[in-house]
This record gives structure tokens, C-alpha cells and sequence, in this order.
């Protein structure tokens, strides 16, 4: 009798040691200056998690707000023990609060979620059923994009079909980070110490099974896109440095084509010269080609500048964000 309880029994305890930490669902958001949003997403969001799971986290990564934002998460902290806050020294970035939220994360699937309302939380029952049905990864591709200005729309379709032709990795096209993975990308995730991040371009390379719901992007409800141009510039540079060279091949292949038209120009000068006995006059064609040959070599150092940073921004290894303080007491 007792040696058929005693093992069952050790199993049982054993168990709840493994699981003691393990929560169904973590959802990260990050927070810039989204003081008016957060009042309804926190509704709209525990609404759409409960549907699921009652146990959840949801971790809020306020990203260096000058607005109202981190007191009124610290409110939501005191109101629900699922609810947590990571409060930043300083603005890092999006790409790095969500880092951050990963970092620490107890969840078997984690979504990842914009707090502008943006992305629609009613989606989430929706990629989770996705993901019962063994994806571990369910992403939301944007069908449509309210309220973004043609400048925004051009420039993130025309970088999204070039990141497309240049990296050997599929990363999907027309998609944020708004989706949801599962605790094994998480795990991969953290191994991957990169400082220049693009995790959309990571979650893609590290492959399982990966796919995608479709929905209509909203407009932003309140406040200010946290985006500008010189953000999303660095962010698309970082995005193809990350996953092609390219670019340093272009460089080189422009190099030699400009080295064989300038010594197919030498040729015939000198031939002008020796030869037909006429010196060819002509202050524009050499400012021209000064000026051409000047262009080439800028942007092909410049190229060659970006992936350089990229590597000394590694070694340097500075930590990726400094937590002034957070109520997160897990691990
Ligand atoms: N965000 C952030 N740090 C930043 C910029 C933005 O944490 O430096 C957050 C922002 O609060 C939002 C998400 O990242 O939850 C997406 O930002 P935003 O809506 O401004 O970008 P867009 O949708 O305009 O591309
Ligand atoms: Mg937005």
C-alpha cells in the first residue's frame, strides 16, 4: 500500500515544486507617455485575458514617461496582485522595454502589446485559441491602418518589402509586435544579448511553428505616436543591419563598377591626350565626377560606419536598461 502512495504522492509534490511559478499568461506593455490610454486598456485588457485564464500577469514597463503614466500604474498595482510595473531610469526605447518585460516574464505564452490601443486586446482570445492549436507563435498582421498619415504608410510598406529582399530570414511582412509566443521563444529569446534590437527580425529567425491572424489596425485613441522619424529611421536601420549584409555587399559591388568607369574615363584621356593630341577641356565633367566619386565613398563608409557601431555597441555589453524600481518579486 504505502510504496504505491509514497512515489504518487512524491510525484504530486514534485509537480507543484516544477509549477509553483509557472502563470498561463503574461501580457507586456510598454508605456510612453500613455497617461489617457491606460485606464482603458487595463479594462479591455483584463476583460480579453479573462477570458482565458484568471491567472495572468500583466507587466507594465513604463519606458522614462514625463507624463502622469507611472503613478497611475502604480495605482493598478495596488488595486490587482497580477498587475506589476517595471519603471524605467530613463526612455530606452519600445524595443527595449519589451525586452525587458521578456526578461523577467513567468508566463507559459506571453503577449506582447502596444498600450496606444492600437492593437485591439479584444484580439487576444483569438491568438491564443491559435496558439491551443500548437503555434508557438501567433502573430497579427495589419490588414488595414487607420489614421496613419501616407508618409508613415509609405515609408513602413517600402522598408518592409526591402527588409524582405535583403534578409534570408522571413520576416513577416506588415506586422508589429503585437503578438503571442510561447515560454520556449521567450527562453531562446534571452540568449540573444544583441544590443541593437528588432525582436519581430528575432522571433522570425528562431523559426518553430509560427502564424498569423489578420485585423484592421486602429488609429491611436489619445496622446502622441512615440515614433517619430529619426526613432523609426534608427529602428529600420537597426532591422537590416541586424539580419543582412547586404548592404556592405552593394557597397563593394558600386565600388567596382565606379573603379571601372573611372579607369575606362583614364583610358580614353589619356588616349585624348597622346594620341589625338586634343587635352579635353572641362571644368564640370571633373567637378561632376570629384562630386560623384566624393557621393559614392560617404555613403560607403557611412555603410560600412552603421555595421562598425553595431559591433562596438557589443562590445561595450552596457546593460540594456536600468530599473529605477518595480513591485515584480518573481524568480
Ligand atoms: N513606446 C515606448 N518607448 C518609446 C516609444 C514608444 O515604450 O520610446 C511604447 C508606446 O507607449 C506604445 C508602443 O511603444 O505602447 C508603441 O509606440 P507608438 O504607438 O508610439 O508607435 P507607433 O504605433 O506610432 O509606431
Ligand atoms: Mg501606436
Amino acid at each position: 500500500m504505502l510504496c504505491v502512495v509514497l512515489p504518487a504522492l512524491s510525484k504530486i509534490f514534485i509537480y507543484f515544486m516544477e509549477n509553483e511559478h509557472i502563470i498561463d499568461l503574461s501580457v507586456i506593455i510598454p508605456i510612453f507617455n500613455e497617461q489617457d490610454s491606460i485606464d482603458e486598456l487595463y479594462k479591455r485588457l483584463t476583460a480579453n485575458v479573462s477570458l482565458i485564464t484568471s491567472n495572468y500577469e500583466l507587466i507594465f514597463v513604463n519606458d522614462g514617461s514625463s507624463d502622469n503614466s507611472l503613478y497611475k500604474l502604480i495605482e493598478l498595482t495596488k488595486q490587482d496582485s497580477r498587475n506589476y510595473y517595471i519603471n524605467f531610469s530613463r526612455n530606452f526605447g519600445h524595443q527595449i522595454a519589451v525586452t525587458a518585460g521578456l526578461d523577467i516574464c513567468a508566463g507559459s505564452a506571453v503577449i506582447i502589446i502596444d498600450a496606444d490601443l492600437q492593437d485591439p486586446p479584444e484580439l487576444i482570445p483569438e491568438l491564443h485559441k491559435k496558439y491551443k492549436e500548437g503555434y508557438e507563435v501567433v502573430y497579427a498582421k495589419r490588414a488595414k491602418r487607420k489614421g496613419e498619415g501616407w508618409f508613415k504608410l509609405l515609408t513602413a510598406k517600402v522598408f518592409y518589402r526591402i527588409l524582405e529582399r535583403i534578409t534570408s530570414v522571413k520576416i513577416p511582412v506588415d506586422t508589429g509586435d503585437f503578438r503571442l509566443v510561447d515560454k520556449k521563444i521567450i527562453e531562446y529569446l534571452r540568449l540573444m544579448p544583441e544590443q541593437n534590437k528588432f525582436l519581430r527580425g528575432q522571433i522570425a529567425w528562431l523559426g518553430f511553428r509560427q502564424t498569423y491572424i489578420e485585423y484592421d489596425r486602429d488609429s491611436r485613441k489619445y496622446g502622441q505616436t512615440g515614433y517619430p522619424f529619426k526613432k523609426m529611421l534608427r529602428f529600420a536601420l537597426d532591422g537590416i543591419t541586424s539580419f543582412s549584409d547586404k548592404p556592405l555587399a552593394l557597397v563593394t559591388q558600386m565600388g567596382i563598377f565606379v573603379s571601372i568607369l573611372s579607369f575606362l574615363a583614364i583610358l580614353y584621356t589619356l588616349y585624348g591626350h597622346y594620341v589625338l593630341k586634343i587635352t579635353i577641356t572641362g571644368w564640370t565633367s571633373l567637378i561632376i565626377s570629384t562630386m560623384f566619386f566624393g557621393g559614392i565613398q560617404l555613403i560607403s563608409v557611412g555603410v560600412i560606419g552603421l555595421y562598425v557601431s553595431r559591433i562596438n555597441k557589443n562590445t561595450i555589453n552596457r546593460p540594456l536598461y536600468i530599473v529605477e524600481n518595480t513591485n515584480y518579486k518573481r524568480n
